[in-house]
């Protein structure tokens, strides 16, 4: 079902097939779909989210992709146990013209509706996606990686619930880019799914059963003082002059604290300023557990002093909580 370029929206809903599963590495997996109209899924990379509608017994995904347009309305307004759960992923791969797409899952168990599924579906099980139309002509929006055009580094950190992500970032970014990756996951065999750059030092730890972000933090602490400190050695004393200015807006630690990452979404996404010609010593993009992402967060706004503009932080999950839409 194609919706004609006039009436196009910038998201809409795919029916599709499981077709491959690929066991990437100890926690990942690779879901490959195929779908009669996957030539319309728009190939925008970076960290482009997604939602996977999963089928439970007396949903009624089928009405849901009739209303299309108004497919949300309609999904909140069903009676709950005819709701089919919703869950934020991010498209890893899209191949048009076979009609295929990737979602790579790190299965974490039973516990939620879509590590189950993924653990359990056969091949041949069918789910509706909500992603990117190819129809629509503008940007679609659901990436929050904004590279600033200023920027002399990057920092990307995140754990395995970022992987995806920041495999996408990397194949993104120009040749030319500097600066580093930064990623926990459960194994260090998970590292297998990441690829590589010129300019990026990609550093992955396993967790190996610690707590999580307990490997994470002390790594990004010490390479954004590299970076910084890098940048600081090059910069021109009329640019070390505009970053200290642009630092003076950072939010106060208070204000950092104060958020309740039980309570509150942990989300905030600067937007690349494109006329900004101030250099912006540090761009950096931090997704993963809440709590661990918070922390970061602070650090580096707070502690590095690091423009909170030039941070995008995104609490992809939170430990004890379904996720909630
Ligand atoms: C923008 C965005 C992009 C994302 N991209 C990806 C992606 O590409 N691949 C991917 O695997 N995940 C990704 N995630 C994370 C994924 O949406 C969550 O992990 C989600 O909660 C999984 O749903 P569930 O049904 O398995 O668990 P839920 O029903 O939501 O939660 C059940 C329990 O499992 C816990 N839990 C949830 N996730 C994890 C985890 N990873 N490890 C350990 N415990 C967990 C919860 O705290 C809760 O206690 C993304 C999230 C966002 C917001």
């Amino acid at each position: 079902m194609t919706t004609s370029t006039t009436e196009a929206l910038p998201f809409r809903l795919f029916e599709v097939e499981l077709v491959r599963r690929t066991v990437l590495s100890p926690n990942f997996v690779r879901f490959t779909f195929s779908g009669a109209d996957l030539d319309r899924f728009a190939d925008n990379g970076y960290d482009q989210r997604i939602k996977l509608l999963f089928p439970i017994t007396g949903s009624s995904v089928a009405s849901l992709v009739e209303s299309q347009a108004d497919w949300y309305t309609a999904w909140r307004e069903l009676p709950d146990d005819e709701r089919p759960p919703m869950r934020t992923y991010t498209i890893r791969a899209v191949r048009p013209a076979s009609r295929e797409i990737d979602v790579d899952i790190v299965l974490h168990g039973l516990t939620g509706v879509a590590t189950a599924w993924g653990s359990t579906a056969p091949l041949g099980s069918t789910l509706v996606i909500c992603g990117p139309n190819a129809d629509f002509d503008g940007p679609h929006g659901g990436i929050d990686f904004h590279l600033p055009p200023t920027a002399a580094r990057v920092l990307v950190a995140g754990d395995e619930t970022a992987l995806p992500a920041i495999a996408n970032i990397i194949e993104k970014l120009p040749a030319d880019a500097r600066g580093c990756v930064l990623v926990e996951v459960p194994d260090a065999g998970d590292a297998a799914a990441l690829p590589a750059h010129p300019g990026l030092e990609v550093i992955v730890v396993g967790r190996d059963h610690g707590a999580h972000g307990e490997a994470l933090q002390p790594l990004v602490h010490e390479h954004a003082g590299r970076l910084l400190a890098e940048h600081e050695a090059e910069a021109s004393v009329a640019a070390a002059a505009a970053a200290a200015a642009a630092a003076a807006d950072s939010v106060s630690v208070d204000e950092l604290d104060a958020l309740d990452v039980d309570h509150d979404l942990l989300w905030e996404v600067p937007e690349a300023d494109q006329g900004a010609t101030a250099a912006v010593p540090l761009y950096a993009w931090l997704a993963g557990e809440a709590g661990t992402i918070k922390a970061l967060r602070r650090h580096l706004v707070a502690e590095r002093g690091i423009d909170r503009k030039a941070v995008a932080f995104m609490g992809y999950w939170r430990h004890g909580r379904v996720e909630q839409n």
